[in-house]
Order: structure tokens, then C-alpha cells, then sequence
């Protein structure tokens, strides 16, 4: 599991208030997130998220978690709707982990010419695909420091396998996570891997639903350009509405 950011801890270990006012007049030490949102309204933002997600899933197609894998590899920096036109073609191909171990390359490139970087991910998926055959007996391994080992798959592709195919208490932070953390005060973090530690140390359980509600929310409601704020249930919370016309 990830380790928290100082500041994370600040955020859901509130000190006294004479301690938090020796923090914030603290000079910075770096540019890890220092958000001042409180705690009553991180709890309204999570209540809110779960009560519009309630069942939030991905919208990739997969049957197995090998196909889970493949596909979290192939979104990444490209849509799901996209992997999901080229998946059918490249698990009819190569069904199991020995299957795509043997792929040919070119013949692999040209099922996923469509994603973004092809190639790098032609490469990755075979290298993957023969790592869980040497290392794994063929089995898609079932922890995140596993999943890490694997070529092509970081620590957002780790835990997005493990949030579907476990439930697992993990959050990822993609775009649109990075986004709408960001938008709401939860994180001023400038990397992924630090807005992750302070969504999971602000919301601490629930982490699988809220990530894809995240997502969700980021995708269809708090777009990355013209976000329809007229139909956003955190309004109040936001720090960039002003920035927005209505779409
Ligand atoms: S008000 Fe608009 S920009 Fe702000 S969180 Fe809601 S949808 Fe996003």
C-alpha cells in the first residue's frame, strides 16, 4: 500500500487548533498537497459520491482478470470505449496469458494500431503475458506489489485491477480523478501517486466505489473542458467553477 503524504496526514489527523495554526503558518517544505478542506465536508463529498455511484463499475469489457489486465493496459492515456472496439479482436486472438506470450508482435500491433502507443503497449502486453507464465504458473497475480513486477503495469494499473477484480480498498488516480480531486479542494498534490494518498487518507474506506465514481463523475459531469457544472450535486465545494462556462 501506498505510503500517505505528510500533508495527507494533516488532513484526517486534525491537531488542536493551536497546533493546526503552528502548521499553517509553517513555512512549505515542498510542493506536496497542503488542501484546508474540512473534515465535515470531505464526509458530505464522499457521502454525495456514494449516494450518486452506488454501483459505480468500469466501463471496460472484460471476462476474467487476465482480460482485466489487458484491458487497464491498453486505456491507459486512451478510452475505454476505444480498448473496448479492439479487446474482441485481441482475446479471440489470444485467449490466455500462453496465448499473447506467443503473439507475434506485428500481428499484435495491428489488432491495437487504434490505442494510443501501440507500440510500446504490443510490447508490453507480450512481455507481461510472459512474465505471468514464468514467474506466475499463468495465473494474473492477486497483489499490487505482484501486479507492479509486471512489465507495463504501474501502480494506477495495479490498483485498478485490484479495485475490479477484488473490491480492493485501493484508490487510482487517473485523469479524471487527478481532476475532480483537484477541483475540489481533496488534493493540491502535482503527481498521481500523492493525490492517491490524499484521496485514501481523506475517504479511508469505500475507496474501490469511490475511485470509479470518481472516474465517472470525471468523465460525463466534470469534463476536462466545458464540465456541466449545472448538473454537479458538489457545486458548493467547488474551487473551479469560476474557471467554467456553462456548457
Ligand atoms: S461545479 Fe463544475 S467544475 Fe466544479 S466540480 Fe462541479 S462539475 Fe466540476
Amino acid at each position: 500500500m501506498c505510503a500517505l503524504s505528510k500533508s495527507s496526514k494533516k488532513l484526517a489527523n486534525p491537531k488542536s487548533p493551536t497546533q493546526s495554526k503552528k502548521l499553517q503558518s509553517k513555512k512549505p517544505q515542498s510542493n506536496k498537497s497542503k488542501t484546508t478542506i474540512k473534515p465535515s465536508d470531505i464526509a458530505t463529498i464522499k457521502s454525495r459520491f456514494l449516494s450518486h455511484y452506488p454501483n459505480a463499475k468500469t466501463e471496460l469489457v472484460y471476462a476474467n482478470t487476465y482480460q482485466l489486465l489487458v484491458c487497464v493496459m491498453l486505456s491507459a492515456q486512451c478510452t475505454d470505449k476505444r480498448v473496448n472496439i479492439v479487446t474482441p479482436a485481441l482475446f479471440a486472438s489470444y485467449p490466455t496469458p500462453a496465448a499473447l506470450s506467443q503473439a507475434n508482435i506485428d500481428e499484435l500491433k495491428e489488432i491495437i494500431k487504434s490505442v494510443s502507443f501501440f507500440n510500446n503497449k504490443a510490447t508490453n502486453l507480450i512481455k507481461m503475458a510472459t512474465q505471468v507464465m514464468e514467474r506466475f504458473g499463468g495465473e494474473i497475480p492477486t497483489t499490487q506489489e505482484e501486479l507492479k513486477s509486471l512489465a507495463g503495469v504501474g501502480q494506477k494499473t495495479a490498483n485498478v485491477v485490484l479495485i475490479e477484480s477484488q473490491e480492493a480498498n485501493v484508490m487510482a488516480v487517473d485523469t479524471h480523478c487527478f481532476r475532480v480531486a483537484h477541483r475540489l479542494g481533496l488534493s493540491n498534490a502535482k503527481s498521481p501517486l500523492d493525490t492517491e494518498a490524499d484521496l485514501t487518507n481523506a475517504f479511508r474506506d469505500n475507496l474501490a466505489t469511490l475511485h470509479q465514481a470518481f472516474v465517472l463523475f470525471g468523465r460525463y459531469i466534470c469534463k476536462a473542458v466545458k464540465p456541466l457544472c449545472q448538473q454537479c450535486f458538489l457545486q458548493e465545494f467547488c474551487l473551479s467553477k469560476s474557471n467554467f462556462k456553462p456548457a
